[in-house]
């Protein structure tokens, strides 16, 4: 396919969420420094500091202090790597915006393979990790899992072993601002959002320090949250489960009738009894419990609160390439408020 290449090389925003990665920062800073001098054209970088409660605030902010092309973001709490990301990604103000990990899982060097594929015209370039250095067995294999399981389930496409290490062009920034969903699984949003895509292969590192920040616990958050968001797929199980059960239910009523009305003397039959009430109160929580996880998703949704709350902002590196620029975040941003 011809892709009419970028008329001009324009700014670039780096968007990193960092929660209590201390051990990684000044390693981070040192290779995005040096990512840096090698980009022509402006770059930022957003550090967006999801509640830390280490010394990685303190450290941001003395970069930020001495090197303008950095801005510290703090949020007013941990709300979330998701969430994080969002904040950056609707705060930064360039014309490519980039979003990698802190901890260097993320090698800032593939930022030049990405920019290449934005500048040949794609939209959106997501890096895929081809293998995952570092990482428990069962962490591998529940995320190969994962991946597969949702594209199933899913009616779009999300690409396979992508996480959101990725490069989007301001026009999809725009789309994405536009979404205003709590539950945000950030990929599934960027698979569903369509333009002109396209993948850069890595190799994913190791954690360069420190420990991850997924627990088990938030792990599968983020899948249920990707399965719930894209999928209607288990509503339907619910269903089909439904039917299945009321149809085992009626054979063995036709049978047992069929066997009392013969005449056969029925022994008090309660091991039937007591299997089949409680696989059938199992199967009835199970199914209430599947359309709650909707349902409490339309609740969240419908209290409409703020994203995130960004409690403190060092400022922008560079004005916004939009001609209409906010002054205040508070503006800037539509899911965010400005804590006094
Ligand atoms: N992170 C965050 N908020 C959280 C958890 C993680 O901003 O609640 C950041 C973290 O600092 C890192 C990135 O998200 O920059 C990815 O986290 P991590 O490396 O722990 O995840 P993993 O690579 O193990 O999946
Ligand atoms: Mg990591």
């Amino acid at each position: 396919m011809q892709m009419k290449p970028c008329a001009e090389f324009k700014s670039i925003s780096l968007v990193i969420p960092v929660y209590n990665e201390e051990a990684v920062l000044q390693r981070l800073f040192g290779r995005l420094d040096r990512l840096m001098d090698q980009i022509e054209g402006p770059v930022e970088v957003l550090m967006v500091d999801d509640g830390s409660r280490d010394s990685s605030a303190a450290m941001i902010c003395a970069k930020a202090a001495t090197d303008a092309r950095y801005r510290y973001i703090g949020l007013s709490r941990n709300f979330g790597h998701q969430s994080a990301i969002t904040a950056g990604m609707e705060l930064a103000g360039g014309s490519a915006v980039i979003v990698m990990d802190a901890d260097l899982q993320d090698p800032p060097e593939l930022v030049h393979d990405l920019i290449d594929q934005w500048q040949q015209g794609f939209d959106i370039v997501h890096a895929r990790r081809r293998s995952r250095q570092g990482e428990t067995r069962f962490k591998r294999l529940s995320a190969n899992l994962f991946y597969r399981l949702l594209n199933r389930l899913s009616d779009i496409d999300i690409p396979v072993d992508v996480g959101d290490f990725r490069l989007i062009d301001r026009r999809a920034i725009e789309t994405f601002r536009a979404m205003p969903e709590q539950d945000r699984y950030v990929r599934g949003m960027f698979g569903w959002m369509g333009y002109r895509q396209t993948i850069v292969e890595f190799m994913r590192d190791e954690r360069a320090a420190g420990k991850t920040k997924y627990s088990l616990f938030k792990m599968l958050r983020l899948a249920l949250d990707g399965i719930i968001g894209f999928s209607d797929a288990p509503l339907r199980w619910a269903l089909w489960a439904g039917a299945g059960v009321s149809l085992a239910a009626i054979l063995y009523g036709t049978y047992v009738l069929t066997i009392a009305l013969l005449g056969v003397r029925l022994v008090s039959g309660w091991a039937s009894l007591a299997v089949l009430t409680s696989l059938l109160s199992g199967l009835n929580l199970l199914m209430i419990g599947t359309v709650g996880l909707y349902v409490g998703r339309i609740h969240r949704e419908t209290k409409g609160r703020p994203l995130y709350i960004v409690a403190r902002d060092t400022g922008r590196p560079f004005a916004s390439t939009r001609a209409d620029d906010p002054v205040s975040v508070a503006d800037a941003s539509p899911h965010a408020r400005l804590w006094p």
